[in-house]
C-alpha cells in the first residue's frame, strides 16, 4: 500500500461512495424529475474502469466501499463489479463492501450479493402505504420492494432502512415504521430532505421535517438513549429501549460532523466530489483513460483532489430561502 490519504484537515479518507449509474427504475419526487435526461453511455465509466479506480483507492487506504447511484442494481452486469471487489474483502484490504438500493431488484440479487461478501445493505423506503409509495417514487411498487427485503433477509444480509423525513407525508407513519422495522430486526435511519437538484415546486411532496421534531415525537412514546457511535458521517444514533433497535438521524444540513468526515464520492463518470455540498470536483476519468495500465497518474490526481477537500459544506435552511442549494441531483453524486 502507498501512503494513506490524509486531507488538509488531517482527516484520513477511508470511505469511498461510488455511484455506478445515474439511471433508476424509480423517479422519487425529491430526487429526480419525471423526465430525467440520463447520460450517454460513453460518458459512463465501464465496469473495468470502475474496478481500476476502486482498486486504486483501496490501494491508497480506502477500507469501506458503498455502492450507490441512481439505482446500482439496474446497471447491467453489476454483479461482475461486486464479484471483482470481493477479492479485497478476501485479502482484508477492504473491511466492508456495501450498497444503498431502492430494493426493487433485491429479489433477484440478494443471494449473489451475499456470495460476493456483502453483509449489510441500506434499503430506502419512505412509507409502508402502497398508494403513498407509488406517489413518492412515481414508478415504484411497494410489494416488489417488500419481496426484495424478504429475499435480502433470507440471504443473510442485515438490512437498514433509510427514510426521508417529509412533513405531511410520512409524519403519521413514524410509529408504524419504527415498529415494523423492530419486528423485522431492522434499524431505521431518518434523512433530512436536502436541496439537491431543481425538481420544480409542483413536484415537492411534503416539506422539510426537522429531525429534532422527529426525535421529539419519538420521545413521546419511547425511551431513547443516545449512542456514542459515529459513522464518520452526518449520522447520530439513539437506541429505543422498548424495542432495542437503533434509530439514526442523518442531518446533512448541520455542520456538526464535517470535522470527522472520512469520505469522498465518485460519480459514474469518474468525477470525484470531495464534499457532497460543494461544487468542487476532480476529473479522474481523463487520467484513467489516458494512462491505461499505469496507476501513477491516477494516484497523483487522487492525491491532488484530496488536498482540496474542504472543511465543510454551506447548506443552510436557517433563513427563509434555502442557501447553499446544489444544482446537481443526488442521483449524480450518489446519496
Ligand atoms: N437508488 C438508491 C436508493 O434510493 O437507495 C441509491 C441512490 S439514492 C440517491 C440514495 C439516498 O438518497 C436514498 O436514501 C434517497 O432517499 C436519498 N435522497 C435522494 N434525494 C434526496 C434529497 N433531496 N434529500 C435527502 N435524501 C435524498
Ligand atoms: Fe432512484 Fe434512489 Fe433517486 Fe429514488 S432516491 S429516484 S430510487 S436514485
Amino acid at each position: 500500500m502507498t501512503v494513506p490519504l490524509i486531507d488538509p484537515f488531517e482527516r484520513a479518507i477511508t470511505y469511498l461512495r461510488v455511484s455506478v449509474t445515474d439511471r433508476c427504475d424509480f423517479r422519487c419526487v425529491y430526487c429526480m424529475a419525471e423526465n430525467m435526461q440520463f447520460l450517454p453511455k460513453k460518458e459512463l465509466l465501464t465496469l473495468e474502469e470502475l474496478d481500476r479506480l476502486c482498486s486504486t483507492f483501496v490501494g491508497m487506504g480506502v477500507q469501506k466501499l458503498r455502492i450507490t447511484g441512481g439505482e446500482p442494481l439496474v446497471r447491467r452486469d453489476i454483479m461482475t463489479f461486486f464479484n471483482g471487489m470481493s477479492r479485497y474483502l478476501d485479502s482484508g484490504a477492504l473491511k466492508e463492501l456495501t450498497l444503498t438500493t431502492n430494493g426493487s431488484q433485491l429479489e433477484r440479487f440478494a443471494d449473489d450479493l451475499y456470495a460476493a461478501g456483502m453483509r449489510r445493505i441500506n434499503v430506502s423506503l419512505d412509507t409502508l402505504d402502497e398508494d403513498k409509495f407509488a406517489r413518492v417514487t412515481r414508478w415504484g411498487r411497494l410489494p416488489q420492494v417488500l419481496r426484495g427485503l424478504d429475499a435480502a433477509q433470507r440471504a443473510g444480509l442485515r438490512v437498514k432502512i433509510n427514510a426521508v423525513a417529509l412533513k405531511g407525508f410520512n409524519e403519521d407513519e413514524l410509529f408504524t415504521m419504527t415498529e415494523w422495522c423492530a419486528s423485522r430486526d431492522m434499524d431505521l435511519t431518518w434523512i433530512e430532505v436536502m436541496p439537491m437538484g431543481d425538481m420544480g415546486e409542483t413536484d415537492r411532496i411534503g416539506q422539510y421535517w426537522s429531525l429534532e421534531d422527529v426525535r421529539t415525537a419519538l420521545e413521546t412514546k419511547y425511551q431513547l438513549t443516545d449512542l456514542a457511535e459515529r459513522s464518520g458521517g452526518p449520522a447520530r444514533y439513539v437506541r429505543i429501549e422498548e424495542t432495542g433497535q437503533k434509530i439514526g438521524f442523518i442531518t446533512p444540513l448541520s455542520h456538526n460532523f464535517c470535522e470527522s468526515c472520512n469520505r469522498v464520492r465518485l460519480t459514474c463518470t469518474g468525477e470525484l466530489y470531495m464534499c457532497l455540498g460543494q461544487e468542487d470536483m476532480a476529473d479522474l476519468r481523463a487520467p484513467l483513460r489516458e494512462h491505461p495500465g499505469d496507476t501513477q497518474h491516477l494516484e497523483t490526481a487522487i492525491r491532488r483532489a484530496i488536498e482540496r477537500k474542504p472543511k465543510g459544506h454551506d447548506f443552510d435552511y436557517s433563513r427563509q430561502t434555502i442557501s447553499g442549494q446544489m444544482s446537481r441531483h443526488m442521483s449524480h453524486t450518489g446519496g
